[in-house]
C-alpha cells in the first residue's frame, strides 16, 4: 500500500503510535541494570521453561549494524522495509512495542497460566480473542492449513521464505501420535499448492508423532550401547553416530531393560509414521526439517533423523534435515561425526543449526544429578561453537551436495555466514543454504539477508489459538524488555514508520 493512501484516522494513530515509542524509547540507549537483568533468555521453542536471564548485551544500537560497507546494510530502512505494507509495519511495530514492556507481558502470562483460564469462560473467551488479535497474528500463520498458506503467500510476496510449523507439542499415545501425523502430511500436501519455492521445509517434532516416554526409553538404551558397544539392541537400524567421545552420558546411570515386545511395536509405529512423512516430502520434493529437543531425548530424535536420512536422502538431494544445538558442548563433534559418516554413506544431509532452546532446564538436570552442565559454560562459547558449526558447514556445501539451514536471529552471526559464503563462491540465491528465523521476529536481519541475496525463511507455526498459546507465552517472553532480540527491528521499524509518515503529510 502507498503510504500516501493511508485514511486519516490510521495517520493519526499512526502520528500518536510514533509519538508515544520515540519518547519512551530515549531511554534505550542506556538501560537501567533492572532492564538488563529482567531481559529475557532468548529459548523460542521450548514451550515449557523459563527462560534464564541474558547475561551478556544482545546488539541493540542500530549503529553497531549499520556500516554500509558491510554485506548487511540495515542503514537504508526505506530499502530493508520497502516490500512491507505500512499498515503491517504498523501492526507489527505495535506488538514488539507491547511485548517490549515487562509489566504488560508479566501480567498476560499470569493470566494466561493462571486457573482463571480453566474455570471462567467469559475470561477465557476474552484472554483468547485479545491474544488472537495481538501476539498469535504476530508470531503465527494462522489457525489451519488454509490461513497458513495465504501468510506464506504474503511472506514470499515480500521476497522471503516460510517454514511451515504445524505447531503440535508432546504426545503420550499412538492414537494422538496419527492424529498428529495427519496435521504433518496435511501440511505438505498444502504446501505442495502454494507457489514453487515459497514453502522452503515444513518442520516435524518427533514428540509429535512418537510417545515421549518411549524416546526416553530409546535414548537411555543408545547411551548404555554408547557406554557399553557390545550392548545389544536388536532393533537398531543403520544410524550415523549419535554421540561424540565427549557426549554426556549421565541421563542413564544404570543399565536400562530391553524394550519389551509392545515398545517394539510402538518404536517401529513411530518409525513409519516418520517414513510416511519423508515419503510425502520425496513426492512434493520439499525438506522436512527435523527440530532439536531436550538432551533426554536428542538420541532417539537423532536416531530416527539419521535412519530416515539415509532411506530418503538420495540423488543429491537431502530431503531429511536433523537439528545440530550449538549450545552444546559436544555440538561440533557430533556435526563433525556425523557429516563424516554421510560422506562415507554417500547420503546427502542436511543440518539445520541453531544455539538451541532448553538452557535452564538442561543446566538444572545436570546440576541435580551432580554433573556439569552440557551447555557451554559462556554465551561466548556458545556463539563460537554457533560461528563454528556455520562456517563448517558452509564449508561443507561449497563442496557437496549437503545443505544448510543457518537459524538465528544474531546479527553477527548472519553477518559472519554471509560473508563467508561469498568467499567460497556459494552463489546468491543458492538453495542449499538458506538463512531462517522465527516469524514476528528479527525482520531486520530477515530483509537485510535477503536484499543480500539470500535465501531466506520465516518459521511459521500455525494451529488453533488454544494450542499455540505456550509457543505465544515463549515469544511475549524473549521479546520483552530493551535488550531483547528484537530491540533492533523496534528502533529501525520506528524510524521507517516515521519516514513514511512524513513522506504522507508532506
Ligand atoms: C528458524 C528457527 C528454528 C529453530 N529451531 C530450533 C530447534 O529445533 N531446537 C531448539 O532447541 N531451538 C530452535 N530454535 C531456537 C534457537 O535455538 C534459539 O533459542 C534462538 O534462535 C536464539 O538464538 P539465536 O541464534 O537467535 O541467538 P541470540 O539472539 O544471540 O540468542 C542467544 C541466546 O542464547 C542463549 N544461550 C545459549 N548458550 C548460552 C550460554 N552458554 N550462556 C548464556 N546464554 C546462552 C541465551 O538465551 C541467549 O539469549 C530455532 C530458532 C529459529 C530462528
Amino acid at each position: 500500500m502507498a503510504p500516501k493512501l493511508l485514511p486519516p484516522k490510521q495517520l493519526e494513530n499512526l502520528r500518536v503510535f510514533i509519538t508515544r515509542s520515540l519518547h519512551t524509547s530515549s531511554s534505550s540507549s542506556s538501560p537501567s541494570p533492572s532492564s538488563i537483568s529482567t531481559a529475557a533468555a532468548v529459548s523460542p521453542l521450548n514451550l515449557a521453561e523459563k527462560p534464564e536471564p541474558a547475561f551478556h548485551k544482545p546488539p541493540t544500537a542500530i549503529q553497531d549494524h549499520a556500516k554500509p560497507s558491510s554485506i548487511l546494510d540495515f542503514h537504508d530502512h526505506q530499502k530493508l522495509f520497502s516490500n512491507l505494507p505500512s499498515t503491517k509495519l504498523l501492526h507489527a511495530s505495535l506488538n514488539i512495542y507491547l511485548a517490549s514492556m515487562s509489566p504488560m507481558v508479566d501480567f498476560g502470562m499470569w493470566v494466561m497460566n493462571s486457573r482463571l483460564m480453566e474455570t471462567d469462560n467469559i475470561l477465557r473467551a476474552a484472554m483468547i480473542k485479545t491474544v488472537r488479535h495481538t501476539f498469535f497474528e504476530h508470531f503465527c500463520a494462522g489457525e489451519d492449513v488454509v490461513e497458513a498458506g495465504r501468510c506464506i503467500k504474503k511472506v514470499n510476496e515480500s521476497g522471503l521464505r516460510g517454514m511451515l510449523v504445524f505447531a503440535v507439542e508432546y504426545t503420550g499415545d499412538n492414537d494422538a501420535c496419527d492424529q498428529n501425523l495427519k496435521g504433518f502430511l496435511d501440511t505438505v500436501q498444502s504446501a505442495m499448492s502454494l507457489p514453487p519455492s515459497s514453502v522452503s521445509s515444513v518442520v516435524v517434532k518427533i514428540t509429535a508423532i512418537c510417545p515421549i516416554s518411549l524416546l526416553e526409553r530409546v535414548s537411555d538404551l543408545l547411551r548404555w550401547q554408547q557406554r557399553y558397544p557390545s550392548f545389544n539392541l536388536p532393533w537398531k537400524q543403520n544410524s550415523f553416530p549419535l554421540f561424540s567421545d565427549s557426549s554426556p552420558l549421565y541421563h542413564t546411570l544404570k543399565k536400562p531393560e530391553p524394550l519389551t515386545p509392545q515398545e517394539e511395536h510402538d518404536l517401529q509405529l513411530g518409525q513409519e509414521r516418520l517414513w510416511k512423512l519423508c515419503e510425502k516430502s520425496v513426492q512434493a520434493n520439499i525438506p522436512l526439517t527435523v527440530d532439536a529437543e531436550k538432551t533426554a531425548i536428542q538420541p532417539a530424535i537423532d536416531y530416527l533423523t539419521y535412519s530416515a536420512a539415509i532411506k530418503y536422502n538420495k540423488d543429491d538431494n537431502p530431503i531429511v534435515y536433523g537439528t545440530i544445538q550449538a549450545y552444546l558442548k559436544d555440538a561440533k563433534e557430533r556435526l563433525l561425526l556425523a557429516t563424516k559418516a554421510a560422506d562415507k554413506m554417500r547420503v546427502p544431509m542436511g543440518f539445520k543449526v541453531v544455539r538451541g532452546a532448553y538452557m535452564s532446564s538442561e543446566s538444572k538436570l545436570a546440576s541435580a544429578l551432580g554433573y556439569d552442565s552440557p551447555i557451554h559454560n559462556s554465551i561466548q562459547e556458545t556463539h563460537a561453537c554457533y560461528n563454528d558449526c556455520a562456517s563448517f558447514m558452509l564449508e561443507k556445501i561449497a563442496n557437496s551436495s549437503d545443505a544448510v539451514i543457518l537459524a538465528t536471529h544474531n546479527v553477527e552471526s548472519g553477518r559472519l555466514a554471509a560473508t563467508k559464503a561469498l568467499d567460497l563462491g556459494i552463489g546468491k540465491g543458492n538453495p542449499k543454504l538458506e538463512f531462517a528465523q522465527l516469524y514476528g521476529m528479527s525482520d531486520a536481519l530477515s530483509f537485510g539477508l535477503s536484499n543480500a541475496g539470500f535465501l531466506v525463511s520465516k518459521y511459521m507455526p500455525y494451529g488453533p489459538v488454544e494450542k499455540v498459546i505456550p509457543y505465544l507465552l515463549r515469544r511475549a517472553e524473549e521479546n520483552r524488555g530493551l535488550l531483547s532480540t528484537s530491540s533492533i527491528d523496534k528502533e529501525l521499524m520506528r524510524k521507517e514508520l516515521k519516514r513514511r509518515l512524513k513522506a504522507a503529510i508532506f
